[in-house]
């Protein structure tokens, strides 16, 4: 049966950031909606969310340590028999590993901050805005009021970028800041990604910033209603092809990875005869 490609209802950051890395991934996934299985990585960021989102919502003197073990035992045999973290296929001892990374990424929030002290506004708030004539939708992990004034939070279980990426990997909690400002009214004063257990990365949040990520969002929903409308959509190759669950039904990702491992042949090949 021919799909003919429709722009979703709403755009959220991740179909925005799938799109802008390769179209054509943006199309098995939102168009063909085939399936893109959590990593090990991902399962356990969501489970380690989860729980955080638990303690949050707490009175702050109940946010311990102590409390998040009770809470992180009370969940695991949910995530235990889920979809997603059975997808991933661990025997006993895999499992365990397992649960011990999650627990030291829930751990690792005593790393930057002390939850007690934490003014929690909302919790996981699903937020819909037009952010300039874009319909979008994105899911806050954490609000807080500090101070000076609201402060979207988000948490990062993976690897914090070095001052390089920075910058980029902010768009998504300034988009999230936008849809605050726009839903509410109040312009948050910072949005920060929290990487547990390593260290928060944050920005102010101004007009001019919220400007950017907005005509970034603009530009993106044009893109992809024009591929939606010629149903082309580009494949955008390089080494990000090695991760992609579609490689095999996409012929120049696929020719990307064989460029790619012989590239890598090559090389090990030279360097032990330059060795031997
Ligand atoms: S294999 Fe590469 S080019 Fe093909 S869809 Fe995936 S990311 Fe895009």
């Amino acid at each position: 049966m021919e799909l003919t490609p429709t722009p979703p209802p709403r755009l959220s950051p991740s179909g925005a950031g799938t799109f802008e890395q390769c179209p054509r991934r943006w199309r098995f996934r939102y168009v063909e909606r085939l399936p893109d299985p959590p990593g090990e990585a991902a399962v356990a960021g969501s489970f380690a969310h989860r729980v955080l989102e638990l303690l949050m919502q707490r009175e702050p003197a109940e946010r311990t340590v102590e409390a998040a073990k009770a809470i992180a035992r009370q969940e695991w045999p949910e995530t235990e028999i889920g979809e997603e973290f059975q997808g991933l296929g661990f025997d006993e001892a895999e499992s365990k590993k397992f649960r011990w990374k999650s627990w030291l990424a829930i751990e690792g929030l005593w790393a930057l901050e002390d939850p007690k002290t934490v003014t929690v506004v909302a919790t996981e708030q699903d937020i819909e805005a037009e952010l300039g004539g874009v319909p979008f939708r994105g899911i806050v992990d954490r609000l807080d009021e500090e101070g000076d004034g609201l402060v979207v939070t988000d948490y990062k279980s993976g690897q914090a970028p070095s001052p390089r990426y920075r910058r980029g990997r902010l768009d998504q909690v300034l988009l999230y800041a936008a849809a605050v400002k726009e839903s509410t009214g109040r312009m948050p004063v910072r949005a920060r990604l929290l990487y547990l257990g390593q260290r928060p990365v944050g920005i102010d949040v101004t007009p001019a910033e919220l400007d950017g990520v907005t005509e970034k969002l603009v530009a993106t929903w044009g893109a992809i209603k024009t591929a939606c409308s010629t149903d082309e959509f580009e494949p955008r190759t390089g080494p990000l092809c090695g991760w992609c669950p579609y490689a095999d039904r996409c012929a120049e990702g696929t020719a990307e990875v064989a460029k790619r491992q012989n590239a890598k042949a090559a090389e090990d090949a030279a360097l032990l005869a330059a060795t031997a």
